[in-house]
């Protein structure tokens, strides 16, 4: 029998647009930069599709989408900005409502249909079978889509306004000031960074500029742990001689010496499965000790390397980053702040 197996080939586009704005209170002019990755899917014969899905989006995206920066002046979100950008939240929730939804739909047609007589149950049973089966879709799908909804009108930053600065989302961007001549002037930043207690500092891609000391002594750096490539996104993180070397022997240490440990694991337990002749006992014992040692580097290797990569809201092309080194990860921190109030002439 021939399966027929479709690959899906997904395509991501990223892209930074400059958003003139205007604050509906007090109509002092604004501007700031929006960037937006966009992900299309499409079998893999018709990679250019996607690619040509994600670019479309991502346009659709930059044009119609908003970050909630303050107003530079008196520090109002503009109301429309916070109604789009609560459209773009939890977006993630909506998928599962509709499977909910159709799967009671399938579910009470087949009741009210066919159930009936492959189950021999009486036609008495038919109506409250159909009725259960929508009013437990209609509470599940509404509740969904209630607490949607709820998570959405959180995001509210005009909330303790005026008088209070507004909380907006990590990685908003700053608000930029232009001169009469359009030349930016001044770089605002929406938010402020919390050094004490944040573990993570968190970036667009391409933005971040690790200061060059050793994320794990602080000393001069010398050279650069290569972190492994984690989607689109490479981080060079800065070490000194000394760490590096000590990083590097505890790396390959853990990459070897585990080895024979699972070999001899695996041997010993295929020795105990009784049916195996000596090939496949030989079979049993590679893809077991491969296993074996796949998960050990799997769960070791992220405690060894100096620092932690996450995607942190993939939709506006954040990232965040976490050194084992909390002063370091409080410079980095530091340094992203510093960069936001640096007008970029390339705006
Ligand atoms: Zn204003
Ligand atoms: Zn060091």
């Amino acid at each position: 029998m021939i399966v027929p197996v479709i690959l899906i080939t997904e395509a991501k586009a990223t892209g930074t647009k400059c958003v003139s704005a205007q604050c509906e209170r007090c109509g002092a002019p604004f501007e700031y930069q929006i960037t937006r990755t966009a992900v299309a899917h499409a079998p893999s014969a018709l990679s250019f599709h996607a690619q040509k899905r994600a670019r479309v989006k991502l346009e659709r995206m930059l044009n119609t989408e908003h970050e909630l920066v303050p107003c530079p002046s008196c520090q109002w979100v503009n109301e429309e900005a916070i109604r789009q950008f609560r459209k773009t939240r939890h977006r993630n929730m909506t998928p599962l409502t509709v499977l909910f939804a159709l799967v009671g739909l399938v579910a009470a047609t087949f009741f009210y249909f066919g159930a009936i007589n492959i189950f021999d149950h009486p036609p008495s049973l038919r109506e409250p079978f159909f009725l259960g089966v929508i009013f437990a879709t209609l509470l599940i799908c509404g509740g969904r889509l209630l607490w949607q909804a709820r998570l959405r009108a959180r995001i509210d930053p005009n909330n303790h306004a005026p008088g209070v600065p507004p909380t907006v989302p990590a990685g908003t961007p700053p608000a930029v000031l232009r001169s009469s001549e359009g030349v930016p002037v001044a770089s605002i930043p929406s938010t402020s960074p919390d050094v004490e207690n944040s573990a993570w500092a968190i970036f667009r891609a391409g933005t971040l500029q690790l200061p060059s000391l050793c994320c794990k002594c602080l000393d001069p750096a010398a050279t650069q742990f290569r972190w492994p490539i984690i989607g689109e996104l490479r981080v060079d993180v800065p070490l000194c001689a000394c760490c590096a070397r000590s990083n590097m022997t505890v790396l390959w240490l853990n990459i070897i010496s585990p080895a024979p440990v699972c070999f001899l694991i695996a041997w010993g337990i295929a020795q105990f499965v009784p049916i195996l002749d000596t090939t496949a006992i030989y079979t049993v014992t590679g893809l077991a000790a491969f296993i074996f040692y796949v998960a050990y580097l799997g769960s070791v290797i992220p405690r060894i390397v100096p620092c932690r990569l996450q995607v942190s809201d993939p939709q506006r092309a954040l990232w965040k980053i976490s050194f084992k080194n909390q002063d370091y990860t409080a410079l980095v921190i530091h340094a992203l702040a510093e960069a936001e109030r640096t007008p970029d002439v390339e705006l």
